[in-house]
């Protein structure tokens, strides 16, 4: 059956670069002999260490407290010892870490029990068990998933939608999740939807996955109250105010969340995370990550635990071909830029991306040409070329009034630049400033 396949305005069309790993099936990484696991992974208060060097912990025992709502606690993705806890570099900065080092044994922890049927467990026990698991957002920005599902009071949710987009270029996780394992996204949502007290479902993806939306079509054939919807294919497409708009019609304002036109949407990633939390207990310690580039030897799709370092997740891709130009955690257009490969994966990890020298390297920025381009593809309506000259000469108050902080940070305007100008790292800067000034107005 043909579906019709929904957009939103605006967006670019950056090559897909997915023909290396789309058709490489997921296989198990090696067991580390040694992870590294940050205690901030998300967004949110980082957690707490409980344990200290020399405890032995098992396959998801928790290793860090959340104190905050906003956190999620951390489980050990291996048996074995701390050998210490100690602050170290992570993708996204330097955090306190726990090293553990492998014994071998794979022994899970006694409190890692299924949950039983989904039929027995209310709406506030479901987000409980979520939270406890550690359950983030897989799609990069590592959002804690109890949270969004615990609206306030006045907030009446209508609709889950799940991101099966994978919009970014490269990455190709989400995809074969859909292909392998549909029945583990279908059964994420349906415990997502109870979590919110809801009774219709959507999928979103994009139609250059034609076999993940076949696949996932068959998935929901006997769920009257799930629909996959097929995207056209476009940057940002994955965004949740255009997966929204274009699955549900409903419009987030600007400066509004989800939550406000009665939807939540979580990645497909965390739906399959929550299917493994309740069919067999185990928390948040492992996941599906693209390993590829143009300086990869064979790029994969891997199931990698929480903690492995990236140089040993490459290497057991082939290691580097090329000479390294570029290390990406996630993808090329909202992926983290990393200076060395001596980090830890984390649960955001979606992505490990390695460009070569030549891939690596920006042309040098030329003057506007006031082509308009960044305008026209600005998926948020906003002016790129000129809240960037705002933003580099320090006209923060200016910039804000032409609604810096709206920007989503897509990077579809310095993409489609002729000039090659750096738009959004400019914007970035405004944002940051802008923020920082509210913040200390109270
Ligand atoms: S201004 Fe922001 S939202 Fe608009 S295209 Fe540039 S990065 Fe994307
Ligand atoms: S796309 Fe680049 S050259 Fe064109 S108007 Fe925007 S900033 Fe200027």
């Amino acid at each position: 059956m043909s579906q019709k396949s929904v957009t939103f305005k605006g967006g670019i069309h950056p090559p897909h670069f997915k023909k290396m790993t789309e058709n490489v099936p997921i296989e198990r990484a090696e067991e580390p002999s040694l992870v590294i696991i940050p205690m901030q992974q998300h967004i949110g208060a980082p957690c707490e260490p409980i344990v200290k060097p020399g405890d032995k912990v098992k396959v998801g025992q928790k290793i860090g407290e959340a104190k905050a709502f906003v956190s999620a606690p951390i489980h050990s993705s291996i048996a074995g010892t701390v050998k210490k806890v100690a602050e170290s570099n992570t993708p996204t900065g330097k955090a306190v870490c726990v090293f553990i080092e492998s014994d071998g044994t794979n022994e899970v922890c006694e409190s890692v029990q299924p949950k039983g049927d989904l039929e027995n467990i209310s709406k506030e026990e479901i987000i409980s068990i979520i939270k406890e698991a550690g359950i983030t957002g897989m799609g990069g920005a590592g959002f804690p998933t109890h949270v969004k599902l615990s609206p306030p009071p006045d907030k009446t949710i209508d609709y889950v939608v799940l991101n099966g987009a994978e919009c970014e270029p490269y990455l190709t996780a989400d995809h074969r999740l859909m292909l392998e394992h549909p029945e583990k996204v279908v059964f994420g949502l349906k415990v997502l939807m109870k979590a919110v007290g809801v009774t219709k479902g959507f999928i979103g993806i994009e139609n250059n996955k034609p076999d993940a939306i076949e696949t996932m079509n068959k998935a929901v054939s006997s769920e009257s109250n799930i629909e996959v919807v097929v995207l056209q294919t476009k940057y940002p497409q994955g965004d949740e105010k255009r997966l929204i708009n274009a699955a549900t019609g409903r419009k987030v304002p600007n400066g509004g969340l989800p939550m406000d036109v009665g939807v939540v949407v979580n990645n497909v990633g965390t739906a399959a995370a929550i299917c493994d939390v309740f069919k067999t207990g185990m928390p948040l310690i492992e996941r599906i990550a693209t390993i590829t580039g143009s300086a990869i030897a064979k790029p994969r799709n891997l199931i990698i635990k929480v903690g492995t370092p990236f140089k040993d997740i490459i290497n057991q891709c082939g290691g580097y071909k090329e000479e390294v130009g570029k290390i990406i955690m996630g993808g090329p257009m909202m992926g983290l830029a990393q200076f060395t490969d001596e980090i830890p994966t984390i649960k955001g990890t979606s992505g490990i991306l390695v460009l070569d020298k030549e891939d690596a390297t920006l042309p040098e920025p030329q003057a506007c040409i006031r082509c308009g381009k960044c305008v026209n593809i600005c998926p948020v309506n906003l002016q790129p070329l000129i809240i960037s000259k705002l933003s580099l000469k320090g006209m923060y108050d200016e910039a804000e009034k032409f609604n810096a902080t709206s920007c989503i940070e897509c990077g579809s305007c310095s993409y489609i630049c002729p000039s090659k100008r750096p738009l959004l790292q400019a914007i970035r800067v405004a944002k940051k400033e802008i923020i920082a000034k509210r913040r200390a107005r109270g």
